[in-house]
């Protein structure tokens, strides 16, 4: 069901292997294209526009964009009390690890007497939250998106998810009751770039502008975070799913398959990407797949994504150019099922997020393993990090020198303000020196 890519002959870096691996052919690029047209409509013509790409995307316009407290209060009492508590187990864990990474809040340094910087860590002040809902309803990325906000100390909270047709217009209730779980009551029934759009701009009399965006989406999703970023801050291009399986003889071709096939599901154009040495490994893992494809519910779209130009096995001559190779396609989320896999994963430079061993699947991370789900995609893993605290965080330097300190190095600084040709910056330090020459009877 896959196709083979063999690298065991092309020798390289993991820079000399990038434009070799498997991408899918409808990239961002494109897709900004297709949603430019959404994102303007939505900023001349506000609620008129959501209304228009309802009908056309979600076949449904609800009544109200705005999702009223009454839905969000009724879904959370007729949530079934078992999922309720796996959903609190998702929270806490996902809390507990936002609480750890939010660290040293603040910095302070005297670099001479009266010569001080330090960095203080500020909230974003309004945020708007994106949770999948075309294909699958993701709750959890309600999770995902809400518990670290909340651990960074965001102070408002905006919520979006496409409107469900058989739930008369309103997000899926699994999606409302998180949301009334975790105190959300700013919440729309508007998807896609529509929604994105809306958040950027802002809908007079409907939804104030955001200073950020955050959470997963597809490819047109991706597409309006890429259009609008720089409006609007985001947090990184977490699109259409992938998986890379970094794997040799040791693993199980049960696991590997049912990994690939469960990162398949989300998205007809979802990667799987399998990077072994084994020959043995690959001819087992495609029984597997052979067996588990058609008897999953989702057998069609995972059969279009596994064979898709952006998923392949890639057979590697040893673990060492498979490293080359996986820190190469820096995947969304990277499985390591080889041996030493603790080892193998300190050697990893780039990924979303690193699953080590048989017993960490994606599937764990997706949910409820304590870590973000949120990841960067398409090959963004070598310079974005997925969803945590810090994402809602500004670093603000507060620089507060005195007067001596400032005069203790003011000439240097004149000096390279000189070398750059730009005198105006040394007069304002050079007015400053006058001014305490003249205190000190100097002058
Ligand atoms: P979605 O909510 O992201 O997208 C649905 C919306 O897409 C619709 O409301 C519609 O507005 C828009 N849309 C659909 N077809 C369109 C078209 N032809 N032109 C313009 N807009 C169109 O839900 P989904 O489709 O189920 O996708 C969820 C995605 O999120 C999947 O691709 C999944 O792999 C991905 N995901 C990514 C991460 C991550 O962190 N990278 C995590 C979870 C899920």
């Amino acid at each position: 069901m896959l196709r083979t890519l063999d690298l065991r002959n092309r020798a390289g870096g993991d820079r000399d292997y990038r434009d070799l691996l498997p991408r899918a052919e409808f990239d961002v690029d494109a897709a900004v294209e297709v949603v430019r047209p959404i994102c303007d409509a939505v900023r001349d013509h506000g609620e008129h526009a959501l209304r228009e790409y309802s009908e056309r995307f979600d076949h449904v316009v609800p009544e109200r964009f705005r999702v009223p407290a009454e839905a969000l209060g009724r879904a959370l009492n007729e949530l079934d009390p078992e999922l309720r508590a796996a959903f609190e187990t998702s929270i806490t864990r996902r809390r507990t690890v936002s609480q750890a990474e939010r660290g040293e809040t603040s910095v302070e340094v005297e670099l001479a007497p009266g010569a001080h910087v330090g960095q203080r860590m500020i909230p974003v002040g309004r945020v708007g939250l994106y949770v999948p809902g075309g294909l699958a309803p993701l709750a959890s990325s309600v999770i995902m998106n809400v518990v670290p906000a909340q651990v960074a100390g965001v102070g408002s909270l905006a919520l979006a998810s496409p409107p469900q047709r058989e739930f008369g217009g309103l997000p899926h209730p699994n999606i409302l009751a998180l949301c009334a779980l975790l105190g959300i009551d700013e919440v729309y029934a508007v998807g896609g770039a529509q929604a994105v759009a809306m958040f950027a701009h802002g809908v007079p009399g409907l939804c104030p502008r955001v200073d950020l965006i955050t959470g997963p989406g597809n490819i047109y999703v991706v597409a309006a975070k890429r259009l609008l970023k720089g409006l609007v801050g985001i947090d990184s291009e977490a699109g259409t799913t992938e998986i890379g399986i970094l794997a040799d003889d040791s693993a199980d071709p049960v696991f590997v398959a049912a990994d690939l096939v469960s990162q398949a599901e989300h998205d007809p154009n979802a990667a799987a990407v399998l990077v072994t040495d084994s020959e043995p490994l690959v001819a087992a893992v495609a029984a597997e797949l052979d067996r588990q494809v058609p008897a999953s519910k989702h057998a069609d779209r995972i059969r279009t994504a596994l064979t898709g130009p952006q998923s392949a096995v890639i057979m590697v001559a040893d673990l060492e150019q498979g490293l080359d190779v996986i820190n190469a396609y820096a995947a969304e989320h990277l499985e390591l099922q080889v041996r030493d896999a603790a080892g193998v994963a300190g050697r990893i430079r780039n990924a979303g997020a690193i699953f080590v061993g048989s017993y960490s699947p994606v599937s764990l991370g997706d949910y409820s393993a304590g870590s973000t789900h949120v990841l960067p995609t398409g090959g963004c893993a070598c310079h974005s990090s997925g969803l945590n605290v810090k994402s809602f965080l500004r670093a603000v330097h507060v620089i507060d020198y005195d007067a001596d300190a400032l005069a203790a190095i003011g000439h240097g600084v004149e000096l390279f303000a000189e070398a750059e040709d730009l005198p105006a910056h040394a007069a304002a330090i050079t007015a400053r020196l006058d001014r305490v020459a003249d205190r000190r009877g100097t002058g």
